[in-house]
C-alpha cells in the first residue's frame, strides 16, 4: 500500500488523541432517536440503536444509559456522548474530519449538530454590545431543555481565559475557584464528578461563539 505525505496543514490534533468513548461516539454507527415508542413526547429522553443492533434508553437530563458501561463504571458512555452531540448539547471539534463522522449523525433528533469554529472565522453573535433580540443567536440564552448543568454554565458568573498550552483553559467560576479545563482530555479539575461539568460546558460554549482562542491558540477570527 503506498503511503501518502501528510497535507502540511494537518490539524495539531487528532482522532486518536481523543478519549476512546469520544472517538466511538463519533464514529461508530448509531441511532439517536427522540420520537418513537417510549420517548416519543419525552423531553430529554432517547434511543440509541448501535450497530450491534442493541438499543438503549438515555435519560440526558439526569444523564443515565441503560447500557452496561454506563451502568456498572464509573463513566458517561459513548451512547450519552452521541446524545450530546447529535443534539447539538456538544459542539464537535471543528478540527475532527467530518468523513470520519457516522454518516446518520443528527439525522433523527431535533436540534442540529455543532462545530467548534473553523479556520477562518466564525460567526460573531455579537450579545456583549446588548444588540441581541433574536435569543437563538444568544449563546448564553437559557432554554427550557437545557439540563440544570447547562442552566448554570450559561447563568453563572464564570470566566473563561485561554491558557498557553494546548487546549487548556483556566475557569474562574462565581464562587471566586479556579479550574483548569482541559478540552482534548476532557477533563476539568472541578470536584464536579459529571463527565460533563458546567465549566467545560461553558468553555466549549465560549469556542464555538469565538469569545476564546480555539484550543489550537488561533484566535477565532485569524484566517
Ligand atoms: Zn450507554
Ligand atoms: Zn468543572
Amino acid at each position: 500500500m503506498a503511503t501518502q505525505n501528510q497535507a502540511a496543514t494537518a490539524p495539531n490534533s487528532e482522532l486518536s488523541d481523543l478519549p476512546d468513548r469520544t472517538k466511538a461516539a463519533l464514529t461508530e454507527v448509531m441511532t439517536v432517536l427522540d420520537d418513537i415508542g417510549r420517548v416519543r413526547d419525552a423531553p430529554g429522553l432517547f434511543l440509541v440503536v448501535s450497530s450491534s443492533g442493541s438499543t438503549y434508553l438515555i435519560d440526558a437530563q439526569s444523564g443515565t444509559c441503560e447500557c452496561p458501561d454506563d451502568q456498572y463504571r464509573d463513566v458517561t458512555c459513548k451512547h450519552r456522548r452521541r446524545v450530546a452531540f447529535a443534539t447539538g448539547r456538544r459542539p464537535i471539534p471543528s478540527w475532527v474530519p467530518e468523513q470520519d463522522l457516522d454518516d446518520d449523525f443528527g439525522a433523527h433528533v431535533d436540534g442540529e449538530v455543532q462545530r467548534t469554529a473553523t479556520d477562518g472565522g466564525v460567526a460573531n453573535s455579537g450579545f456583549t454590545d446588548g444588540t441581541v433580540t433574536n435569543p437563538q443567536l444568544d449563546p448564553f440564552a437559557v432554554h427550557n431543555e437545557d439540563d440544570p448543568r447547562t442552566k448554570r454554565a450559561k447563568r453563572e458568573d464564570i470566566d473563561v481565559s485561554f491558557l498557553a498550552k494546548p487546549g487548556r483553559y483556566e475557569v474562574y467560576s462565581a464562587s471566586n475557584s479556579v479550574y483548569e479545563v482541559d478540552v482534548l482530555a476532557e477533563t476539568c479539575s472541578c470536584p464536579d464528578r459529571a463527565e460533563y461539568c458546567k465549566h467545560r460546558q461553558r468553555v466549549d460554549i465560549e469556542i464555538h461563539n469565538g469569545l476564546v482562542p480555539r484550543p489550537d491558540g488561533k484566535l477565532p477570527n485569524a484566517g
